[in-house]
């Protein structure tokens, strides 16, 4: 399907690995010239020449904190009022309920939630401008089915949400679009290094934490940065014009629910 968004600029955040880069793919495989950033700036060089050599498109890299008002700022004047807006970061780490305290709960709050606004609240004046713009934002599957221990990211994933569900629907009539993608476990360095934290805490072998939890997935495996990235292509195509404020699981099946 040709998606209709080749010449068109995307700026997607913390995409030199995982899921933020299999959407960087996906992207710069229907045409999109991208922005790219992580903190790392060797990974991040790796990644955006592999993009460049397969697919031929523009890459800009810049490495940056996402989370801090300087890294924003370096990574929006490169980006530079771009059509395509998808924001991700890191996740925030596990714990328990009663290890949090006020400043990991800030700390959280910035990455996943007042981050993501800040860089739509700089980016949909200029789409909305033109009258086309999308963005997709790169939550958890948390946000529909909580992971107790990982209470920050559903704290704060939680309120980015709710700032999406009104904001998409200020937005929409003047032809931008606002949605979230909502990843179950997925094949990445987040998700080897949550294996790798079962396995200590129950001292059993990282393959049996990963096999634990694969059976918990109705599709009995973890998703990968390639069908992720195309699912974020696809809510970015002109075809996706009508979808509006919507909350995209992708998980297996692993949320057992109807809706
Ligand atoms: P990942 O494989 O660890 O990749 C994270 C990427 O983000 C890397 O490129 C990393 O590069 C970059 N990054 C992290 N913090 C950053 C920051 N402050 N500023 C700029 N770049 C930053 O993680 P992932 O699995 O793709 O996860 C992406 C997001 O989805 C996370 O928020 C995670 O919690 C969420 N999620 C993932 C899963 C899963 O199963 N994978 C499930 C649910 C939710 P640098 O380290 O060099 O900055």
């Amino acid at each position: 399907m040709d998606l209709g968004i080749a010449g068109k600029r995307a700026l997607v955040t913390a995409s030199s690995k995982g899921l933020g880069l299999g959407c960087a793919r996906a992207l710069a495989e229907a045409g999109v010239d991208l922005v790219m950033n992580a903190r790392g700036a060797e990974a991040l060089a790796a990644s955006a020449e592999a993009i460049r050599s397969d697919f031929g498109v523009s890459v800009t890299e810049v490495p940056a904190d996402i989370t801090t008002e300087d890294g924003r700022v370096r990574v929006l004047d490169a980006a530079d009022d771009p059509d395509i807006l998808v924001t991700n970061a890191g996740g925030p780490p596990p714990g328990m309920w009663t290890d949090w305290e006020r400043d990991d709960f800030i700390a959280a709050l910035d990455a996943n939630m007042l981050t993501p606004i800040a860089l739509m609240k700089a980016c949909l004046p200029a789409m909305m401008a033109r009258g086309w713009g999308r963005v997709v934002n790169i939550t958890s599957q948390s946000v529909k089915s909580p992971i107790p221990a990982l209470g920050l990211s559903n704290s704060a994933r939680a309120g980015l949400t709710g700032y999406v569900a009104g904001t998409a629907r200020q937005v929409a009539q003047k032809g931008v679009t606002i949605n979230n993608l909502l990843p179950g476990i997925h094949d990445t360095d987040r998700a080897a290094s949550l294996d790798a934290g079962v396995a200590k805490q129950k001292d059993i072998p990282v393959e049996d934490a990963r096999a634990d939890r694969e059976a918990t997935i109705p599709a009995r495996r973890y998703g990968t940065a390639a069908e992720f990235g195309a699912t974020c292509a696809f809510l970015c195509s002109g075809q996706a014009g009508f979808i509006v404020g919507q909350n995209v699981l992708l998980d297996g099946g692993a949320v057992n629910a109807t809706l």
